[in-house]
């Protein structure tokens, strides 16, 4: 929770860990007080009201998480309303992924872009597009599942039960599913003697160890990204495509095949001024993004 101001500046902020296992109303209990918290400090009479970034698909407009994978007892909780009636303050909620690209177009690595793609590299793969200047939401709210374009029409199985998903080959976890299927058809590698469960960082670390299934592993996670990057290209054109999240700072090993991609394929006239540039404000794009969906709901968008 941060109070943030017009240009982006954090005012106060706090972090706490959200009661994941509690169910809904422990954990707006909890995001009350920490609302509360931040008021005491900047003074009730600078609040315009609060932007909200929720994980999972989120419906905008009515202001309900429709879902929230990592939380249990998340189902349709319609956390905009609750949070006005416990704050009296008006709310406005996006998906983070969504208000990550937000605040990377607006105050981060892509500032002044009005065509703007951002991906983050986690866990999973979410994204967000900037069209025109403005958020794409779709009909429900649940436009930009990057992480879910098919790469692949047979690849591997995706954790949303569809098949070749850009999230199977290029995230921790997809990562982390691939080096096992390679371990268990036999192949040598230090990724299947090493200590303790694998990991997005080992399977890095162990790369620059000079092990080739590590580094075929980040390789194939590199080129995954190239190719949905150059489908990004063309659907969208976008002038910048911002990329982070924790597996995205693993470095040259999945970048330098991405962009290799992306260069060696992608119609030359959609690379034209295109920049692909890691996030700028990485772990508070969301947050940055969530004060600037209040603003804009505030004053007009721009
Ligand atoms: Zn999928």
């Amino acid at each position: 929770v941060a109070a943030i101001d017009r240009e982006a500046v954090l005012l106060t902020r706090t972090a706490s860990r959200t009661r994941a296992g509690e169910g809904p109303l422990e954990v707006i209990g909890d995001l009350v007080n920490d609302v509360a918290a931040a008021r005491r400090r900047v003074g009730d009479d600078r609040l315009v009201g609060i932007g909200l970034s929720a994980p999972g698909p989120v419906d905008p407009s009515a202001g309900v998480v429709l879902q929230a994978p990592n939380l249990r007892g998340w189902d349709n909780v319609p956390l905009a309303d609750e949070l006005r009636r416990r704050t009296g303050l008006p709310v406005w909620l996006g998906n983070d992924a969504n208000l990550a690209a937000l605040g990377e177009a607006r105050f981060g690595a892509g500032r002044g872009s009005r065509n703007l793609i951002y991906l983050t590299i986690s866990t999973g793969v979410g994204g967000g597009v900037i069209a025109d200047g403005r958020l794409l939401l779709g009909s429900r709210g649940l436009a930009a599942e990057v992480g879910h374009m098919a790469i692949s029409m047979d690849g591997p199985r995706c954790g949303c039960g569809n098949r070749g998903c850009l999230e199977a080959y290029a995230s921790g976890t997809g990562l982390v599913n691939r080096a096992r299927e390679a371990i268990a058809e036999g192949r040598a590698s230090s990724l299947a003697v090493e200590d303790g469960p694998l990991t997005p960082a080992g399977i890095a670390e162990t790369a620059e160890h000079g092990d080739p299934l590590a580094q075929e592993l980040l390789s194939a996670a590199g080129c995954a990204l190239g190719v949905g990057i150059r489908s990004l290209l063309h659907l969208f054109n976008p002038s910048v495509i911002v990329i982070g999240g924790g597996v995205s700072q693993v470095g040259p090993r999945l970048w330098d095949p991405m962009l290799e991609v992306v260069r060696g394929d992608a119609m030359s006239a959609y690379r034209e001024g295109l920049r692909i540039i890691p996030s700028e404000l990485g772990d508070d794009s969301g947050l940055v993004g969530a004060a600037v969906l209040a603003f804009d709901a505030v004053d007009g968008s721009p």
